[in-house]
């Protein structure tokens, strides 16, 4: 009997054929036996239907064919979830995008640290156990002027962790200007509630006085409470208590000023031109017994939440069983050291500390990166597009400094279009950004894609990329 006249389907090649085949070899190598294997049964299974229809000749597709589907199937199946992206929002410390980018130094020490045994909690003077605390302290007390330190796994950490250990079964007294949502699901209300601190609310949205305070601490008061708004701003007839004189009052009646900074800056940041954003050290001098801030924020760090103030209150804090639950890895500590020692040499940070480069680029830099790579750009879209270097604003992001923008640049594109399809089209091109190998994430606006290029700095991978953009149209 002739192949011919058999099922067409059997004149598919053989798994065991397959399997055997040069083709394969290389497939078998990289993902397996085993993937390989189910990866060839799919497509087999798939193109049996399509053969005994008639749709599809066997004889078509050959081993070769049928290894490189496999092949792409495999790599689509075995692609990292977890995937570079370029952030050309405008937004530099963006939240959703992973925020601060970590300096090389950071980089390195979080490999050391991946890669060998450390010190963690081993104490190598003395040879007891250590406290992993203490890799860190010496470092964040010299650079805020703190008595004492503790970090954990983020600031929404280290607020709750703080509430819960100086507030439970007590009143925390909060201004009604700052019952702050940060995003996600934290709210400064909700946050008290779980860490089983009552909300006694003071003042009004706009204004809270020292007398509003003043009325309401009472024999049930636990602490007060500070929070930088950081992601709104009120503006208008507003008050509000200036720290210096919260502690003071706070302190009158015993009770400990915990102040939320949010991101919380080091330095002051108007040295490179940038918003003035309070600093954790003026916190501490202007009397806050605790002040709680990000790593990741505006310090440039990886994830962490840092805790710093008065040393019995720390103590307290770190005796609270929550603490080892929300206490920072190992990774984290190394990466977290290795951003703080830049600080020590302020004149150097902005070339080191990528946020702070990036956040400090001139804008007539970026507009000189614009115009470079505009032509490309135009050539790669063609006709229906129209595509111009030009001045634009972002935001440094995290919640810092909402209402202030960064002067930057942008390629602007425009689909030249009737107005009828143009959103269609936008969004055609925004989704073709979004499926090449880097996905390039821009900012939709005013009837146009802005890609806003202060922190493009792979240049070249950018580039290599673009002749696979599906340009819509
Ligand atoms: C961002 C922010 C937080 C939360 O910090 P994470 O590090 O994101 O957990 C808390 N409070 C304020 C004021 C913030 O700005």
């Amino acid at each position: 009997m002739s192949s011919r006249s058999a099922s067409p389907a059997l004149r598919l090649p053989s798994i065991d054929r397959l399997l055997r085949h040069p083709a394969c070899q290389p497939l078998a190598e990289r993902y397996g036996r085993e993937a390989l294997l189910a990866s060839l049964r799919q497509l087999l299974d798939d193109l049996r239907e399509p053969v005994i229809s008639g749709q599809l000749d066997a004889l078509e597709i050959t081993p070769e064919t049928l290894a490189g589907r496999a092949g792409e199937r495999l790599a689509q199946r075995h692609r990292s979830h977890v995937r570079r992206v370029f952030n050309l929002t405008g937004t530099v410390l963006h939240t959703n995008l992973g925020r601060a980018l970590l300096p090389q130094e950071a980089i390195d020490a979080v490999q050391m640290a991946a890669r060998y045994p450390l010190n963690l909690e081993f104490d190598l003077h003395s040879g007891k156990r250590g406290d992993r605390d203490d890799l860190i302290e010496g470092l964040i007390r010299e650079l805020t002027g703190a008595e004492a330190v503790t970090v954990v796994n983020n600031n929404a950490a280290a607020v709750l962790l703080t509430l819960n250990s100086l507030g439970a079964r007590k009143e925390g007294i909060i201004s009604r200007g700052e019952l702050i949502e940060i995003g996600g699901a934290f709210r400064i209300p909700d946050i008290m509630a779980r860490a089983g601190v009552k909300l006694h609310e003071v003042g009004t949205t706009n204004r809270t006085h020292a007398k509003d305070y003043e009325a309401a601490i009472g024999p049930r008061s636990g602490l007060v409470m500070r929070v930088h708004a950081s992601n709104y701003n009120i503006q208008g007839f507003t008050t509000s208590v200036p720290t210096a004189e919260l502690a003071e009052l706070a302190h009158k009646h015993g009770l400990p000023l915990l102040e939320d900074l949010g991101s919380g800056s080091l330095l002051d940041l108007t040295r490179w031109g940038l918003p003035a954003e309070p600093t954790v050290r003026q916190a501490l001098l202007d009397g806050a017994d605790i002040v709680t801030f990000s790593g990741d924020k505006l310090l440039g760090g990886p994830q962490a939440g840092l805790i710093v103030g008065r040393k019995e209150l720390i103590a307290k804090i770190k005796k609270n069983p929550l603490k080892r639950a929300l206490r920072v890895d190992k990774l984290t500590l190394a990466a977290l050291e290795a951003v703080l020692g830049l600080y020590r040499d302020p004149d150097r940070l902005a070339e080191r500390l990528p946020s702070l480069r990036l956040l400090t680029r001139p804008q007539a830099d970026i507009l000189a990166q614009a115009e470079r790579l505009q032509p490309s750009l135009a050539r790669v879209l063609g006709e229906g597009w129209s595509v111009s270097a030009v001045p634009a604003l972002g935001m440094i992001g995290s919640g810092s400094q909402p209402v202030a923008r960064l002067p930057s640049a942008a390629l602007c594109l425009r689909p030249d279009v009737s107005k009828r399809i143009r959103g269609r089209r936008l969004l055609d091109l925004e989704a073709a950004f979004r499926k090449l190998a880097i996905p390039v994430l821009g900012r939709l606006d005013d009837d146009a894609l802005w890609l806003d290029l202060r922190q493009l700095d792979d240049e070249p991978a950018w580039l290599a990329q673009l002749d696979q953009l599906q340009v819509p149209g």
